[in-house]
């Protein structure tokens, strides 16, 4: 029987060899025709096990592809602070790198109208509803900056000399457990260090953006109308993610639902049906907006008008912030 099956294997190979150098006279590896040879044999039928950690494939944690080991510090990807790119820069190279960045990120949305708030009847059962969402009112914005990512730890880091995350591990991940006031510290000195602008978005400029701006698709969530391919949310350990991996909405803006909550210029107050021209907000209020929704949240809380609110000096884990500018 073993003498046959060789015999047979032998033919078989030698008939692929065969046909190779047929079909193609010049360039048929060695590697290649293996390779062929090995579809001939039977398929195993046992539960397959994963060639990293000897586990069956559905008791591995990384379902049989463990991500590459950072070769600096020897972390698989995932778990290295730098996602397995170590700056190799000296420290103020590095921090040029990470400003240069943060202005290579901040995508112009141009001016517009749109109908900001809920369209919704105000009795309809909705899991996102909230009576301060539902005075739908026009809003018109001059164009303005935004960047594509919530503020990284590393940018964080890069600005302010310390890390204040509640949850950490990789630094592209958001900055997260910031309050509003502090987040005001971030930005002021950001600008002394760059010379620029930066400032949190307005209410309505967040909500413009979230929406598509005007390449608005009418999405319910930022991006799309299928919460899972823009946002992270009920995330089982509440940890944000590296910012960036789900689809992008309209504007190429990324975590625009989900991940963590971004803090807004604008003090809360309920909407008025009247029109507005650029708004900014009360004057004075008791706590500051902020929007998008957070990895602790269940789906219902991430679409693009859902509003929230938290005292200035809150710095519960789900606050970060993303950055504006009127001009760069
Ligand atoms: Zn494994
Ligand atoms: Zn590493």
């Amino acid at each position: 029987m073993i003498g046959n099956s060789e015999l047979t294997m032998k033919k078989a190979l030698h008939i692929l060899l065969m046909l190779a150098l047929f079909a193609s006279a010049a360039s048929v590896s060695t590697a290649q025709i293996k390779q062929s040879g090995k579809v001939t044999k039977p398929t195993k039928t046992e539960t397959p096990k994963c060639k990293t950690c000897g586990k069956t494939i559905d008791k591995c944690q990384y379902k049989g592809k463990h991500p590459a080991k950072c070769k600096t510090c020897g972390k698989t990807i995932d778990k290295c602070q730098y996602g397995g790119k170590h700056p190799t820069g000296s420290p103020q190279a590095e921090k040029n790198r990470i400003l240069k960045e943060l202005q290579n990120s901040m995508v112009w949305v141009d001016g517009g109208t749109f109908t900001m708030g809920a369209v919704l009847e105000p009795d309809e059962p909705h899991p996102g509803y909230y009576l301060d969402e539902v005075r739908i009112h026009q809003v018109t914005l001059s164009g303005f900056y935004i960047c594509k990512f919530e503020v990284t730890q590393e940018l964080w880091l890069a600005v302010m000399g310390n890390n204040p995350s509640h949850d950490k591990g990789n630094l592209r991940m958001p900055v997260n457990g910031v309050s509003w006031n502090e987040c005001q510290e971030f930005i002021s000195k950001l600008n002394k260090m760059t010379g620029k602008h930066y400032r949190m978005p307005t209410e309505a400029e967040w909500e413009f953006a979230a929406r598509g701006g005007n390449l608005s698709k009418g999405y319910l969530y930022s991006g799309s109308n299928n919460l899972d391919d823009v946002a992270w949310y009920e995330v089982p350990d509440f940890t944000p993610r590296v910012v960036g991996q789900k689809k992008p909405n309209e504007l190429g803006l990324y975590d625009m639902s989900g991940n963590i909550r971004e803090w807004c210029q604008d003090w809360h107050i309920y909407y008025t049906k009247d029109a507005q021209n650029n708004p900014t907000g009360p004057t004075s209020g008791t706590e500051r907006i902020c929007r998008g929704g957070s990895v602790n949240y269940g789906e219902g809380y991430f679409r693009v008008y859902t509003r929230y609110h938290d005292e200035p000096s809150d710095n519960h884990f789900f606050h970060g912030l993303r950055l504006a500018a009127s001009s760069l």
